[in-house]
Formats: structure tokens, sequence, C-alpha cells
């Protein structure tokens, strides 16, 4: 049965549910019939067999039995007459007899109208025989009383009337034994009839319920196996296993159900590729993004070497604000195009955010690096066409190594982006990150986490370099330079501390202080009648807080200062976080009168084109171009032309870090406005500043 059901299935399966539940319900049906018309058919055997016993053998003995008693209530009715001598008492003893005849005839009669076999047949000639015997010899017994006397009559009657009257009678018996004897064999033959039928019955609803059950069994194997099959696969991808594929299923319900689940899969794993695009990849230029150079890094095996490479493009926040956001982005897009071609292809190029690209290189050394870096750099140099315009792009880069550098993304990108801005500084194109120095020592952040108590404890001190003009030789400004007066470490320079200030935000904390401290001391200075025009520096931060220049505008009142009387620092790199935010501020600031100063002018990306465009009095060169401007052609070339170029644009020209008499004579010679550095003084406590400025000859108020 089993390996039967076993193919049975498979082809059942191509069959619809629907379909193969009708056709086992048809055939559970069916057999019930076949059981009912066996038993009906069996059945009406049996009453057929019955009716028989009932119509005919039955009859038959009733009937003889009539016959044998008509017969006998004749002879009775001779005797009487026999016996009576009165003719008139005899007349109704004639009709009762004539009677009885009659219903002995009739009885004979009657058998002898059903159909009979030939024994039956040969017994009822017999019987005729007998009875018309009788019937003759019975009417000579009466003919003889009325003719010859009673007498003559009875003798007649004993000799040969009653003769044939107990063979008659005998005969009545025989045929009702006779049939009562058959009717006792049919009903013996029905009894093994009905036994038999009964066996077949059992044997018939047997193989129906055997039949009956198979079928159950192979119709819900049909079902239940493929949807077994079908809460696996959902079980696999539930448990997010979609590599499994769906199997096919037959043209069914259940196969319907499976290409459902297939689809779902197909979606799922589609959407699942959507979401892992979104997460891993940058959606402007298609390049991986940071999340996957972070992950790709954390994967490198153990004892793995290399290079992590980042670029910067220059001045990209001015190529974004002078030609717009959807410029900006499909530089962005050439760019990345670009370096797709870079060879050696890197193991991963991703675009980091805004404009700044990583590349991972495998086992790359310094020299493969620096290979790299030129390679890039020379990408770089072809002008990209944009409606027909040409524009120059430029970057830099910074090279970090790994393991020497870190062997965490974070810090290598950190290491990486300091080197950046440090080839920036030096215009150099790339750098490593090695030369720029280690991260912060502990020292130092032990001092960021003292910068608080520092504050509440008054261990900052303002510093002041003064400005020495060179149109009338006077001291016209000075630079306020914070200071910490440790009480361990002992005086400590504002680079080992400002830049993580600025990180931790607590430069919020500083600058309000420092410009309170600037402008107390200016408004004293007034009142003391020196005209010097103090400035401080202003980082991103502060630029961006728009409680700062409220703060100012209350100090200023508050002190009795002019906000022409003070002068604010701002690096352009402060301008590029936020430009219309820092923009908007810096109208506000001007607005109220203050001057303003762009500070280490050089350094960065901004051009002169730009800057112009900001509402600025001053422009301090950084002291990079102006050391050694005496002596090297390039930076008095850069310098030279910068002063011109601030003039034609209004605005004065200070010069950073002059040490020496020739910087000095070379700035004057070249009509920069204004000088700050070592060569004219170092910066001064406030103590020493003031007798300094007074002496040198300070400009009066
Ligand atoms: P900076 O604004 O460019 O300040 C000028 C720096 O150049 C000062 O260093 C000054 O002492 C130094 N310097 C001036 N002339 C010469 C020279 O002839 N030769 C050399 N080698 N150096 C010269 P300092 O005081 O160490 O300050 C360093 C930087 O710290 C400043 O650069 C400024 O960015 C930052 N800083 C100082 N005080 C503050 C402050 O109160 N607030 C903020 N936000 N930053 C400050
Ligand atoms: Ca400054
Ligand atoms: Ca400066």
């Amino acid at each position: 049965m089993l390996p039967k059901s076993e193919s049975l299935i498979p082809m059942l399966r191509s069959i619809r549910i629907g379909s193969r539940l009708a056709i086992s319900f048809a055939a559970l049906l069916g057999l019930l019939l076949v059981v009912a018309a066996v038993s009906l058919l069996r059945l009406s055997a049996l009453t057929t067999v019955t009716q028989t016993i009932v119509d005919v053998q039955v009859r038959r003995v009733d009937l003889a039995h009539e016959a044998n008693q008509h017969a006998q209530s004749a002879a009775t009715h001779l005797l009487q007459l026999l016996q009576t001598a009165d003719r008139e008492k005899r007349i109704p003893l004639y009709a009762a007899m004539d009677a009885e005849i009659a219903a002995l005839d009739a009885a004979i009669a009657k058998i002898d109208m059903d159909e009979s076999s030939a024994q039956e047949g040969a017994q009822l000639a017999r019987l005729n025989e007998l009875r018309d015997t009788y019937d003759e010899l019975f009417r000579t017994t009466v003919e003889t009383i009325e003719l010859e006397g009673t007498p003559q009559a009875r003798q007649h009657f004993e000799s040969k009337t009653q003769v044939a009257l107990y063979a008659l009678l005998k005969e009545t018996s025989a045929l009702s034994e006779r049939e009562q004897r058959s009717m006792r064999n049919d009903l013996d033959l029905l009894k093994q009839a009905e036994s038999g039928s009964r066996t077949l019955l059992v044997i018939i609803a047997l193989g129906a319920l055997v039949l009956g059950k198979t079928l159950a069994w192979v119709i819900t194997r049909s079902i239940v196996d493929p949807v077994s099959e079908a809460v696996q696969v959902a079980e696999n991808i539930a448990q997010g296993d979609l590599a499994q594929p769906v199997p096919v299923g037959q043209p069914d319900e259940m196969g319907k159900l499976l290409s459902s689940l297939g689809v779902m899969r197909d979606s799922i794993v589609s959407r699942e590729e959507r979401i892992l695009k979104l997460a891993y990849e940058d959606g402007l230029t298609g390049l991986p993004n940071r999340t996957r150079f972070e992950e790709s890094f954390a994967a490198l095996p153990a004892g793995s070497f290399g290079a992590v490479v980042v670029l910067d493009i220059d001045r990209f926040a001015l190529i974004n604000n002078a030609l717009g956001h959807p410029t900006g982005d499909l530089i962005l897009r050439k760019i990345a195009t670009r370096l797709g071609g870079v060879a050696p292809a890197p193991k991963l190029m991703v675009r980091l955010w805004a404009d700044k690209f990583a590349f991972l290189l495998e086992h790359a050394d310094k020299a493969a690096a620096t290979e790299f870096a030129d390679a890039v750099l020379a990408v770089l140099a072809h002008p990209i066409t944009l409606d027909g315009q040409r524009l120059d792009v430029s970057g830099s880069l910074g090279i970090a190594l790994y393991p020497q550098d870190g062997m965490e993304s974070a810090t290598v990108l950190r290491r990486a982006e300091m080197a950046i801005h440090f080839a920036k500084r030096r215009h150099i194109g790339f750098a490593f990150a090695s030369e720029v120095g280690s991260e912060p020592a502990h020292e130092n952040l032990s001092l960021i986490g003292e910068m608080r108590e520092a504050m509440e404890r008054d261990e900052f001190l303002v510093y002041y370099q003064p400005k020495l003009r060179f149109a009338d030789n006077k001291i016209s400004g000075a630079e306020a330079l914070i200071r910490w007066k440790h009480p361990t470490r002992g005086l400590v320079p504002p680079i080992r501390f400002i830049p993580f200030a600025e990180q931790t935000g607590f430069i919020r904390e500083i600058t309000p202080w420092l410009i309170e401290q600037v402008i107390g001391h200016a408004a004293e200075w007034r009142r003391n009648g020196l005209d010097i025009i103090p400035s401080a520096n202003l980082s991103t931060l502060d630029l961006l807080d728009p409680w700062l220049i409220e703060h100012i505008s209350g100090l200023l009142v508050k002190h009795g200062l002019a906000p022409q009387q003070l002068c604010l620092e701002i690096t352009e790199s402060a301008l590029m976080d936020q430009p219309e935010l820092a923009l908007k501020h810096l109208n506000e600031l001007s607005a109220l009168g203050l001057k303003l100063s762009i500070d280490d002018y050089g350094s960065g990306q901004a051009s002169l084109a730009y800057l112009k465009t900001l509402p600025v009095n001053e422009l301090k060169i950084d002291r990079e171009f102006v050391t050694a401007v005496s002596s090297l052609p390039k930076n008095a070339a850069i310098v030279r032309s910068t002063i011109l170029l601030c003039h034609e644009l209004g605005l004065d020209v200070v010069a950073e870090g002059a040490e020496t008499d020739e910087e000095l004579a070379w700035l004057k010679g070249h009509h920069c406005d204004v000088v700050q550095g070592y060569g004219i003084a170092k910066p001064m406590s406030l103590e020493e500043f003031l007798p300094w400025a007074s002496a040198f000859g300070a400009g009066r108020a």
C-alpha cells in the first residue's frame, strides 16, 4: 500500500487541493453508495424468496388443508344423510353437502392454478383424479339413497365412497406436508443466503473502511507535506535566511502560496539590498560611505599594514557658495568619477562627507602612499568643465599609516585629517600624519578637565601684542591673546588648550570672559588718553552663537566703549562651517559698528574675491608668508599682490609674525599698513603692555 501511495502523492499534487478533496469525498460517497446498493440488492433478493414462501407455499398448504376439511365435511354430511330416513329432513343436508363439495372443488382448482414443478404437477393430477373418483362415487351413493333406500346406499358408501374419500384425504394431507417440507427447505436456503449476505456486507464495509482510510491518508499527506514545506520556507524567511531558494510548487493552491512566499522573499531581499545600499552608500556619488569605510577598516586582518589617504577639496565651500549647491554636487560627482580612474586602484574608495574622500590602500608603505597621493593630485590637476566653463579644482591630502598611526578607523581618519590641515597650511599637496605631531598628550587631556576650575579660580590672563601702524609709527592696536597661569605647569600657551576648548565647547565660556576683559581694558585705556584698538579672536562656535552679539553690545554700553574701538579677528575657516549663519552674524556685528578682521589670511583657501563680499575692514596676512618675505621671492610675490589687492578693495593689511628688521623694512617699503610680530614686541601682560606702549608711542586719543 505504502509505496503505491508514495507514487500517488506527487501525482495527486498536480491536482488542485479543492479538486483533490472533492475527488476523495466523491470516492468515499461512491463507496458508501456501493455498500448501500449491495445491501439493497441482497435485501430485495431475500424479500423475493420470502414473498415466494408467503405467497405460494403457505397458500398451498392452506388450500390443501382447506380441501381436506371440505372433503371431510362433505363426508360428515353424507353420513348424516345415510342416517336420515325422513326425506323432507334430507333436503337441507343436500344443500350443505353441495356447498362443501363446491368449496372442495374450488380449493383444488386454486392449487392447480399456481405454477408448479413436474413433481407437483403429477401430484396435482393424482389429486384431481381422486377427487373426480370421489365425486362420482359420492353422487352414486346419494342417488342410491333416493332410489334404493339408505341401507343400500350405506353399503355402497362403506364399500366404495368411503375408500375414495380416504384416498383423497390422504392425498391432500400429503400435498400439505410436501408444501410444508418445501417451505422449510426454502427457509433454510433463506437463512443461508442471509448469512452469506452478512459476510459479503462485512467484507465490503471493511474494504470501504480500508480504502477510505488510505484515501484520507494520501489526501492528507498530499496537503500536509506542501504545507510543512511552505511553513519551513516561511520560517527560513522569518529567521532572515534569505539565501535558501523557495521550491517551485505544483500548480495547486500550495504552489500559489509557495510562489507568493517566493515573491515575498524576493521583495525582502531587494528591500534589504536597498536598505544596505542606503546604509553603506553615499547617495550623491554612489561611492561607499563612511560607515562602509569604518566597517572595512575594522575587518582588516590582524597584523595587516597599509595607508589611509583622506582627500579634501580646496576651497570647496567657496565653490558651493559662489556657484550654488547643485553645481557643487555636480562637481563632487565629476571628482568622484575621476578619482575612480586613479591607478593602482585602492582597496576601497569612499566619500566621508561633504568634500572629503578617503582611500584605503592595503599593504602600502610610505613610498606607495606617496605615489598614490601624487596620482590623485595629478587627476585633479585638469580643470573641470561645467557648461563650457573651466573650473580649477585642487585638493589636499592627509595620509595616515596603519598600524603606526593607529588601528582604529576613527583615529586613523582623524590623524589623516590633521595631516590635511598641515598640508594646506604649507601648500604642499599632501602630508603624512607622522609629520604633524602626536595626538594630545595625557598632559593636555588633563588640562581639558581642569579648564572649568581654572575659570573659577581666575587662572586665565590676557596678554597683549602690539600692532604698529607704519604711517605714523604709532601703536594703533593690540591683539588680545589668552594665557593660562597654571598653578603647577606655569604659563600655558593657548595652542595647548584653545583647540580643546573649541572641541569641547568650553570656548563659549572663555570668549565672553575674554571679551569682557578686553572691553574693560580698552575703556580704561581710553580714559587714560590712549588710542589703541584691541582685537579679540573669535572661534567658529563663537561666530555661530547668536547670544554673543547681544553680550558684546551689552558690554560696550556697560563700559562706555564705542563699537569702533573694538576689533574682532575671525579666521576664514570659522566662516566655512555654516557660511550663511556666519555671514548673518558677521553682518550684525558689522552693523553694530565693530571692526572686523580676517585672521591668518593665506593659510586657508578663501579667495580675495570671496572675502570682498564680507563686511570686513582688515586682513591679517598669515605668519607663514611674512616669514622671510624679504628673502623668499614666492612669499614676497604673495604678500605684495595681497597688499595691492587689499588696498584696491579698501581693506587695511596687517602683516603677522614679522621678526626681523629686514622683514619690517620690506613690509614698510611695500606699503603694508600695520605690522604685528616679535620684531615689534612679544605678547605682554597688561601690566607690561601699558608702560611699553606709552614708551613706544601709542596713538593719543
Ligand atoms: P593668532 O590669532 O594667529 O595669534 C597670533 C599668534 O602668533 C600668537 O601666538 C602670537 O604670540 C604669535 N606671534 C606673533 N608674532 C609672532 C612672531 O613674530 N613670531 C612667532 N613665532 N609668533 C608670533 P599665541 O599667543 O601663542 O596664540 C596662538 C593662537 O591661539 C592664536 O593665533 C589664536 O588663534 C589662539 N588664541 C590665542 N588667544 C585666543 C583667544 O583668546 N581666543 C581664541 N579663540 N583663540 C586664541
Ligand atoms: Ca589672531
Ligand atoms: Ca593670526
